[in-house]
């Protein structure tokens, strides 16, 4: 059976040759804007083409496999894929209610970042883009039934404000299908500028979406300012070294004019230092002051991992950390981690089962 969520309305219309084209667009609003995952509840499809779709597609293809609650609103999906691989993705709900999406876009990853679990897993694949759309499809479809049986303080918004491409995987890596998916979500009605791709910093890549004029924003895991630092956590600063992850920033910003997010996780003794505040804010500020990167400043305490050699630092050294930056006129904010009592924060995604 064919998976049909990150096709586009007329991909489906092709699809089913001898149907008007319109009937595309019908079968992509129920799934995409109404979330009916079931043809036999396409109340304005003819019976025969219900029946008909049923047999030859899929409107999900994942599976749930598995879901875990934090007190602070946080729930964990675990999401069974066609080749037995799994995927996690994440609800998170800020201090006001709001709600947002983490989504994976490979299972594993290549990129070895030292401080992360699911780079210590390896890459097992990419995901499609049906995989990406899926996991949005079904998360916010959780969103909006719970939604509707809201209460309590703060109250639950009915629906996703947002999506973050920060599960497993390195979305720039897997880029044809995160843009896929992307376009896809952008034409139910979910505007690219509610979503955000966070990136190791690829360069390739950030210039990609500078070409496409891509209208998502955009995070760098920058880590560390410092290329012996960050050479030594991030194994992919040796063949994308700051110098020209810096310049393919400047010609982003030039191309679209939007703020990036850096962020630092933040390790105890590691990069949390004075010499490291200093490196950041010259990355930021650029060669004699010119040519400043317009950025948000997210510091993240790592969320601590057993059987890692990294500690998180003692909340007054986050602090210290934070007023560093704001001193240097550098818009800066601490995130406060949600979710690590189900191990849904971030780099703590990776519980994988074996296929076959
Ligand atoms: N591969 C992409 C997106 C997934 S990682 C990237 O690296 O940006 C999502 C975020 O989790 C990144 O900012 C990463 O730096 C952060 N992260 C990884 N391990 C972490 C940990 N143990 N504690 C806190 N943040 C972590
Ligand atoms: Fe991959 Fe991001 Fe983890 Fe690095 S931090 S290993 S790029 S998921």
């Amino acid at each position: 059976m064919r998976p049909i969520s990150a096709m586009l309305p007329e991909e489906l219309a092709g699809a089913l040759p001898g149907a008007p084209a319109y009937r595309g667009r019908q079968i992509f609003d129920w799934i995409h804007r109404r979330l009916v995952f079931d043809f036999a509840e396409m109340s304005n499809l003819p019976d025969s083409l219900r029946r008909d779709l049923a047999e030859r597609f899929m409107p999900v293809s994942l599976e749930e496999q598995d879901r875990i609650r934090d007190a602070d609103g946080t729930v964990k999906f675990r999401f069974r894929l066609g080749d037995g691989n799994t995927v996690e993705s994440v609800v998170l709900q800020d201090r006001r209610g709001r709600r947002s999406a983490c989504l994976s876009t490979q299972v594993g990853c290549a990129m070895g970042c030292l401080f992360c679990r699911t780079g210590y897993l390896g890459l097992r694949r990419d995901l499609n883009a049906h995989e990406i759309a899926d996991q949005f499809l079904l998360l916010r479809s959780f969103v909006r039934r719970q939604g509707l049986r809201s209460e309590g303080n703060p109250p639950r918004s009915g629906d996703l404000s947002g999506v973050v491409f920060m599960g497993m995987g390195e979305p720039l890596a897997n880029l044809d299908n995160l843009l896929q998916a992307i376009e896809v979500l952008d034409c139910g009605g979910f505007s690219q500028r509610r979503m955000t791709v966070s990136t190791c910093g690829l360069v390739e890549g950030i210039r990609s979406l500078s070409s496409r004029k891509s209208m998502v924003r955009l995070a760098i895991s920058l880590i560390s300012a410092d290329s012996e630092v960050r050479n030594r956590l991030m194994p992919v600063n040796r063949s994308n070294p700051l110098s020209e992850l810096r310049r393919a920033l400047l010609d982003y910003q030039a191309a679209l004019g939007k703020r990036i997010t850096l962020e630092i996780v933040l390790m105890a003794g590691i990069n949390d230092r004075p010499e490291d505040v200093e490196a950041l804010v010259s990355f930021v500020r650029g060669p004699d002051a010119r040519q400043p990167l317009k950025v948000l400043v997210n510091l993240i305490p790592w969320n601590p991992l057993p059987e890692f050699p990294y500690k998180r630092p003692e909340a007054g050294r986050v602090e210290w950390f934070r007023q560093r930056i704001e001193q240097a006129r550098i818009p800066v904010t601490t995130r406060v981690s949600r979710g690590s009592a189900v191990c849904g924060a971030c780099g703590q995604l990776g519980q994988i089962t074996p296929s076959g």
